[in-house]
């Protein structure tokens, strides 16, 4: 059975500050090693379950941060970007039987994290009128190829707003952001948790997990630069909307990926 992790830092167990991300900083390798613990405790979890392979993405900034010297020989790692619309989640097709998430966080325009954002700082994702995480972009993503999402973990309203859409997906909360501060649980607790909650969310059916497609999409890219927004709104088919905004519509969830690749 295959199994897909992206990984991300931002809903890291203690991630606060933007400098805690940033790979070549002093506050960095803390923050790298807790992600690299967590992605493993992941793969713990996720081979109890029955996973046989394991392909992970390294999904966050430069896509180089995980250390992989750990790694168990049944996973296969993308370091680094592909520059492909599937981001992300690159490399996830219809041979995986469900995908994992790890360190994700809430989405840019929210206030309960603060290094809240969506793909990029220098603009919010609506899509269909709500404001859009990483984690909604990409379970869209993978239910292109029909692969549902089991486990999440990241921040306390990450998980909340996951429930809003399936609350079969099983999430752990790592950390509550508050203003610019952050109250986490004990890493020693995320490490327990996430093999723990990974082996039970690997027995659920994969029908629960689905996270059924939109048949229409309109997206919002809401630009914190308005000069950013009109240069973008000559993007094929994509219009814009007064002050800081690119708006695009589809029927092809592929075309909203293409979109954010290029205008994000
Ligand atoms: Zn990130």
């Amino acid at each position: 059975m295959r199994v897909y992790i992206s990984a991300d830092i931002e809903g890291i167990t203690g991630t606060t500050v933007w400098s805690e991300t940033e790979l070549n900083t002093s506050d960095y390798a803390q923050f790298q090693q807790q992600m690299t613990k967590e992605v493993l405790a992941a793969i713990e979890g996720a081979t109890a379950g029955g996973a046989t392979e394991i392909l992970l993405k390294d999904a966050h900034d430069s896509g180089r941060n995980i250390l992989i010297e750990n790694l168990p020989e049944n996973v296969k790692i993308i370091r680094g970007w592909t520059q492909e619309p599937m981001c992300m989640v690159a490399g996830l097709d219809e041979s995986f039987d469900r995908a994992i998430f790890i360190g994700y966080h809430s989405e840019g325009g929210s206030e309960k994290n603060p290094l809240a954002h969506t793909l990029s700082l220098l603009a919010d994702v609506k899509i269909n009128g709500e404001y859009a995480s990483e984690f909604l972009i990409n379970t869209y993503a993978a239910a292109l190829h029909g692969v549902p999402v089991a486990f999440v973990s990241g921040d306390k309203a990450l998980t909340e707003h996951i429930a809003r859409y399936n609350d079969e997906i099983v999430t752990f909360a790592t950390k509550e952001g508050i203003g610019h501060a952050t109250i986490s649980v004990s890493p020693q607790t995320t490490l327990k948790e996430t093999k723990r909650l990974i082996e039970v969310a690997m027995k659920i059916e994969r029908s629960k997990l689905q996270i059924e497609l939109p048949q229409q999409f309109n997206v919002e890219i809401i630009y914190k630069d308005h000069i950013k927004a009109y240069r973008n709104s000559f993007y094929p088919g994509a219009k814009f909307k007064a002050h800081n905004t690119v708006q695009f519509e589809t029927t092809d969830y592929f075309e909203v990926l293409r979109l954010l690749q290029f205008l994000t």
